[in-house]
């Protein structure tokens, strides 16, 4: 039997036919490129600090989600006139609304967890060194002793969402209010829809889903010792909070020394103990601003020694020689890093 190649049929790639395949490539390609969720970004000042949103999809999302957050300031202020919280000051006991009095239930219990190194009574103290209102000063040891003794979490009161100071006490949520916001805006574009979007509450980060490529988020680590824009390294993330605290955010500087923060509710001092900036990683941004004030507070030894007896969350600490350590959860979330030290890795 002879062997005849078939001939090719030329006749099967007509013009129509190909016009039809090709029609039928476009409208498979299209749901990957044509219909590729918008990206919507806003920047704005919330909180007394600059916010960036970034939305991919979700129509009206990122709008919803701004106006979210700028109520949330205007009930949770210390300073904004009217706000929940600082009439809850001025009058020492307010039925609050839902926000506040969920946020103030659950950072009083960060607060107990934590053995008050996170404490949202310290606002009178905070207030004498004028880190609220930006008129700093160094209160003499007399003031801060008559104002020690108002600072203990464990006397504020909570009965449904009425919350009750004890005389000349005050609250302050700037540790936790931009965690909580940022996982109350997550919750809302995840309603709408959402499943991509970075937002960050200045220093606050957020990474909701992946990005639109399916692959991780990639946050920054920013470096304590740069001029701002640089990152000691960068995570790859995804659906989670990454919140810094650290000295370098808001300092002021007197007869040369520099004055932080972050104060110490044992001393009313301002935190200085060879801590440079904390990090957390985890799933919930108001667990993770409330433990990186108060893993700052702690110092490096107690700091490593919480996260190994309470874990659900990951750090990095960068001490004030620039080396930097971080907890093995994140060895496989390092991106890169651009210390000149490799960082070192932290084991339960
Ligand atoms: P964060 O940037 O989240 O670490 O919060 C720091 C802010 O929380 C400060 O600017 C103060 O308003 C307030 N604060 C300072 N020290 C403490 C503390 N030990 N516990 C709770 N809030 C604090
Ligand atoms: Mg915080």
């Amino acid at each position: 039997m002879k062997f005849v190649p078939a001939k090719p049929n030329f006749s099967r790639f007509r013009p129509m036919r190909l016009f039809t395949a090709a029609l039928a490539l476009f409208f498979a390609l299209l749901p990957l490129c044509g219909c590729a969720a918008q990206e919507k970004t806003e920047t704005f000042t919330a909180m007394d600090t600059v916010m960036t949103l970034t939305v991919y999809g979700g129509g009206n999302a990122l709008d919803d989600a701004k106006v979210l957050i700028l109520g949330l300031e205007a009930e949770l202020s210390v300073t904004a006139e009217g706000s929940a919280i600082r009439r809850l000051n001025e009058e020492g006991e307010l039925e609050l609304c839902e926000d506040a009095a969920a946020l103030v239930s659950e950072a009083l219990a960060l607060c107990a967890e934590t053995d008050g190194a996170l404490d949202i009574t310290v606002y009178p103290v905070v207030r004498a060194w004028g880190f609220t209102t930006g008129d700093y000063r160094v209160p003499t040891e007399e003031e801060l002793s008559a104002l020690l003794p108002l600072v203990d979490h464990s006397a504020v009161k909570m009965s449904g969402s009425t919350v009750t100071l004890p005389a000349g006490a005050m609250i302050d949520l700037g540790a936790v209010a931009k965690g909580y916001a940022s996982d109350r805006a997550a919750a809302l574009l995840r309603e709408k829809g959402v499943k991509s979007a970075i937002l960050n509450l200045g220093g606050n980060v957020y990474a909701l889903g992946s990005k639109p490529d399916g692959s991780a988020w990639r946050v920054g680590v920013a470096d304590p010792f740069g001029e701002g824009g640089t990152y000691s390294l960068v995570l790859s993330v995804t659906d989670m909070a990454v919140v810094t605290s650290g000295g370098y955010q808001r300092y002021f500087e007197q007869d040369g020394v520099i004055y932080r923060h972050i104060i110490d509710p044992e001393t009313g001092h301002p935190v200085d103990n060879g801590l440079a900036s904390v990090t957390i990683v985890c799933e919930e941004g108001l667990k993770a601003d409330a433990l990186s004030t108060a893993l700052y507070v702690m110092g490096y030894e107690k700091a490593v020694e919480y996260w190994k007896n309470h874990g659900g969350f990951d750090a990095v600490f960068i001490l004030n020689d620039a080396s930097i350590h971080i907890t093995e959860g994140l060895e496989s979330c390092l991106a890169s890093a651009s210390g000149e030290q490799t960082p070192e890795i932290i084991k339960k």
